[in-house]
C-alpha cells in the first residue's frame, strides 16, 4: 500500500496533530465536503435534503477509544435522544456505533449493556449498525456482537474485506441471521492479518458480497449492506443480485456522505435500496485522517482551501 496511505494512517493516531487541526480553518473548511457539519442538526438537515433524493441515512458521532464511564454514558444518552428525534422528525434514518465509544477498551461488559440499552431505544424494525476498527478489536466485537443478537433481532455488525480472517467469521455468523455491513477496511493492517495488495481486497470483497446475498444467507435472515463507492464492485454484486432474482429492496447500499454523490443518486433513481452515512461531532480528527488516506489525492483539496 502507497506510503502516503501509511503516513496519513500514522497521522490518524498521533495525538499532537489532533489537538492542533481544529484550530486551522483550511482544515475545517475542506472537512466540510465529508461532514455537513459538527452539530447533530447539521447531520439532520442533510438527511432531510437526502430524503427528497430517495436516499436512507445512517448518523454517527465521531469519536473513539474513550476512556472513562462518564463519557461513555454520554455517548449513550446521546444516542438514546438521537434516536427519539429521529422517530419524531419521521426521517429514514439508523444509527452507527463504534464499540470504543461505548467503553469496549476498558470493561466490555459495561460496553455490551451499553450497546443492548441503545437497541432497546432503537425501533425494532431499524437496525442499530455496529462499527469494526482496527483488528484488535475484531474479536471482542464479533463477541459483543453475537451477544446482543441473541437478545435482539434489530443489531447488525461492520465486516472488513481486507483481514483474512472475514471469510471465516462470515461463515460463522451466518446461522445467526446477521445484520452484515461489508466494506473493505479503513485501518492500517500488518501483512499478517491483512491482504497487502488492493486487488486481493476487492476480490474478497466480491466473493464477500456473493456469500451474503446467497441463497443460503438470504433463508437465514441476513440483512445485507454493500458499503463502497467502488463502481466496478457495485456493478458486479448488482449483477449477482440480478441473476439470483433478489429485488432492488432486499438489501442495501451504503456509501459515505460526500463520496460520490453521483453514484449515490443512480443507484436511489434506479430503485437500489441506499443509505448515506452521515458523521457529526468535534472529535472527527482520525476519522478525517482515515478519509484522506483512502484516496491521497483528497490532500490536493485540502492545500487548495489553504488558498481559499
Ligand atoms: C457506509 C460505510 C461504513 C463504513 N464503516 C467502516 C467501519 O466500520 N470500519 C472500517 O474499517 N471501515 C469502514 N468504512 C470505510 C471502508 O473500510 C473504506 O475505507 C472506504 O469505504 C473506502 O473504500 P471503498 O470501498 O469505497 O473502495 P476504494 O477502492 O477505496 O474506493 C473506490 C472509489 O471510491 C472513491 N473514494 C473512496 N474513498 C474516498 C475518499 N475518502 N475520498 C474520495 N473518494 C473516495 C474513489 O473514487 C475510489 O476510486 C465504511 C465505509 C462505508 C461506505
Amino acid at each position: 500500500m502507497g506510503v502516503m496511505r501509511t503516513i496519513l494512517l500514522k497521522g490518524a493516531e498521533n495525538r499532537w496533530m489532533r489537538e492542533r487541526a481544529s484550530h486551522y480553518r483550511f482544515v475545517r473548511r475542506a472537512l466540510r465536503r465529508f461532514m455537513p457539519g459538527e452539530r447533530l442538526e447539521d447531520a439532520i438537515e442533510a438527511a432531510r435534503v437526502l430524503r427528497e433524493q430517495g436516499l436512507n441515512t445512517i448518523f454517527t458521532r465521531l469519536g473513539e477509544n474513550l476512556t472513562d464511564r462518564s463519557q461513555a454514558h454520554a455517548v449513550v444518552e446521546h444516542y438514546v435522544d438521537v434516536l427519539h428525534r429521529i422517530t419524531a422528525l419521521n426521517l429514514p434514518t439508523v444509527i452507527s456505533v463504534k464499540l470504543t465509544q461505548l467503553g469496549l477498551d476498558f470493561d466490555r461488559e459495561f460496553c455490551f449493556e451499553n450497546l443492548c440499552r441503545i437497541i432497546e431505544a432503537a425501533p425494532a424494525e431499524d437496525v442499530v449498525w455496529v462499527d469494526i476498527e482496527s483488528s484488535p478489536y475484531v474479536d471482542a466485537t464479533l463477541d459483543i456482537y453475537r451477544r446482543a443478537r441473541a437478545l435482539h433481532a434489530n443489531v447488525g455488525v461492520c465486516l472488513q474485506a481486507y483481514l483474512f480472517r472475514t471469510a471465516k467469521d462470515l461463515e460463522s455468523l451466518l446461522p445467526l441471521g446477521p445484520g452484515i455491513r461489508l466494506v473493505k477496511g479503513a485501518y492500517k493492517e500488518p501483512p499478517e492479518v491483512a491482504f497487502p495488495k488492493k486487488s486481493d481486497v476487492d476480490e474478497n470483497y466480491f466473493q464477500l458480497a456473493s456469500t451474503m446475498l446467497s441463497d443460503e444467507a438470504q433463508k437465514q435472515g441476513m440483512r445485507a449492506v454493500i458499503g463502497t463507492h467502488d463502481r466496478n464492485l457495485i456493478q458486479r454484486i448488482q449483477k449477482v443480485a440480478i441473476e439470483r432474482g433478489l429485488s432492488k429492496q432486499s438489501f442495501e447500499f451504503h456509501m459515505l456522505y460526500g463520496i460520490q454523490r453521483a453514484e449515490q443518486m443512480r443507484l436511489a433513481a434506479d430503485g437500489w435500496r441506499t443509505g448515506i452515512l452521515i458523521s457529526y461531532g468535534k472529535d472527527w480528527f482520525p476519522w478525517y485522517m482515515r478519509r484522506l488516506a483512502e484516496r491521497p489525492a483528497n490532500l490536493l483539496f485540502v492545500l487548495r482551501n489553504i488558498i481559499g
